[in-house]
């Protein structure tokens, strides 16, 4: 979502980078430049003239103190990102768990701000950290928000509290409250209550929420928010806190293409911390809020500390040994480790997603929003549809043998020449890299890359006189 923002940050350094020593002209500048980039994505105007007058005060001090330009290009680039994560609330704060269990977390906001949703991520997110979430249906307003929750809860393994059908039918209050002494009863540590909310803040809204945080005194109010309500979403805030209150803040729909207005303000103008973010509509689209891993998503840096969890839990330990041991004792990459690096590849979420979290996808915008993610459903098609020996030792793809594959996967002859080619190509360039050379178009995460287009002619060597791949990769190798 911060792509527009982050490529306006990204031209303002480089710009500076590029310029040799600075002047308080160039600091000027830069700041100008800096405004306009946040005014244009929504940001609140008090939130841009606070942050502009912040960088230029301490630009404008640093810059004599240093001699070489590029010094003083990074040491304001050091000021941004500091200040970014300020006022992206600093560090993250997790959630405060009650003394005597269970930990109430109400959730507020208007309707259609994703809490529903949100209600289910979280249930998820605890219980797979050993808690016993329950989670209570006090939303009788929006039409099927009932059903919806028991739904979510259902799909993920935790129980719904749900005594009332709603779409207008039940007390609220009364639904919350049994709630919570259900959930003492029957021993649940956490109880997550949603509650309805309102197309636009109204006084009836605010009176359940108030009625409903009364009842069940809870550890934390979280306020949910679609994060493309741009301005819109720092007078809801506002609104929230004044009349109900809140702990912390949920930021909803981040991967949607706003402009980020809502992120950069809500913090910094409410005094309170953003404490999760929704990046989908998928359960798993979910996670902390890190101010400082969305600074350096901001300034173009990208998001390396996520995407590197993300991938130590889709690529498990025992699959990442295996092909790491392969790796050092010379033997080939085969098409079967490609397979289990796609698979895993897979459960990382969309490509999309992943690209966007590298250095410099804000650069690569458009690429990634054309990214074919059916190219990677085709290709798992191909190697699937061939046997383990075709898989180990992609040299006896004959004809007739790529003929049948393009069959089985309902693919072309060309595609499946094409991924063979690519592949021969990549696991060549991985031998020269085991063997110390570096050679260029490594992809991220040691993968392959497979670029599109015609694939460059491989030169087939002459038949391996080994079966053996691990002895081929040294005779290959020599
Ligand atoms: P509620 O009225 O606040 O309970 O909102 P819901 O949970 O029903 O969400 C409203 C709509 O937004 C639903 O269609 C959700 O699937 C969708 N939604 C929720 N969170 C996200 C998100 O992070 N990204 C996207 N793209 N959609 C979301």
């Amino acid at each position: 979502m911060f792509e527009s923002l982050s490529s306006r940050f990204t031209s303002a350094f480089s710009s500076l980078r590029s310029r040799g020593k600075l002047s308080n002209a160039d600091i000027e500048n830069t700041c100008a430049e800096i405004r306009q980039a946040l005014l244009e994505s929504d940001v609140a105007l008090s939130v841009v003239e606070n942050f502009v007058a912040q960088i230029r005060e301490q630009s404008l001090a640093v810059l004599p103190t240093l001699q070489s330009g590029s010094n003083q290009g990074q040491a304001i680039f050091n000021i941004v990102n500091a200040a970014l994560i300020e006022i992206l609330g600093g560090s993250a704060r997790r959630i405060r768990f009650a003394k005597n269990p269970p930990t109430v977390i109400m959730l507020a906001g208007l309707q259609g701000a994703g809490k529903t949703t949100l209600a289910g991520k979280l249930a998820k997110f605890y219980a797979d950290q050993g808690n016993t979430p329950l989670l209570v249906a006090s939303d009788l307003q929006r039409p099927n928000a009932v059903t919806q929750l028991q739904i979510v809860g259902e799909s993920i393994g935790v129980p719904v509290f749900a005594p009332e059908p709603g779409n207008g039918v039940g007390d609220p209050v009364k639904v919350a409250k049994s709630g919570i002494d259900f959930a003492k009863s029957k021993l649940y540590n956490m109880v997550i209550v949603d509650t309805a909310g309102r197309l636009g803040i109204d006084d009836d809204l605010m009176k359940q929420a108030i009625s409903i945080r009364d009842a069940v005194n809870p550890d934390e109010i979280l306020f949910v928010v679609d994060a493309m309500i741009g301005q819109d979403a720092v007078r809801t805030s506002q609104a929230f806190l004044d009349g109900v209150g809140f702990d912390g803040v949920v930021l909803t729909k981040l991967d949607g293409d706003a402009r980020g207005g809502a992120a950069l303000s809500i913090a910094s103008i409410t005094k309170r911390p953003i404490m999760f973010a929704s990046t989908g509509e998928k359960i798993g689209d979910f996670d902390i809020f890190y101010p400082d891993r969305m600074a350096s998503r901001i300034l173009g840096m990208g998001d390396v500390a996520t995407l590197a969890e993300q991938a130590k839990k889709a690529f498990d330990g025992e699959s990442s040994a295996k092909l790491e041991a392969k790796f050092a004792s010379g033997e080939d990459f085969t098409l079967e480790d490609f397979l289990e690096q796609l698979q895993a590849m897979s459960k990382m979420g969309s490509m999309s997603k992943i690209l966007g979290m590298l250095p410099g996808a804000g650069a690569m915008k458009k690429q990634i929003e054309n990214f074919d993610e059916s190219e990677i459903v085709r290709t798992k098609a191909i190697v699937q549809s061939m046997t383990p020996t075709e898989r180990r030792d992609p040299k006896v793809l004959n004809g007739s043998r790529r003929a049948r594959i393009a069959l089985g996967s309902g693919r072309k002859v060309s595609d499946v020449n094409n991924l063979v080619d690519r592949f021969s190509a990549a696991q060549k360039m991985m031998k020269q890299v085991r063997n110390g050379a570096m050679p260029a178009g490594m992809g991220a995460m040691g993968l392959p890359t497979m670029p599109k287009g015609p694939a460059k002619a491989v030169v087939h060597k002459k038949k391996s006189k080994s079966g053996n791949p691990a002895k081929r990769a040294i005779e290959d190798g020599q």
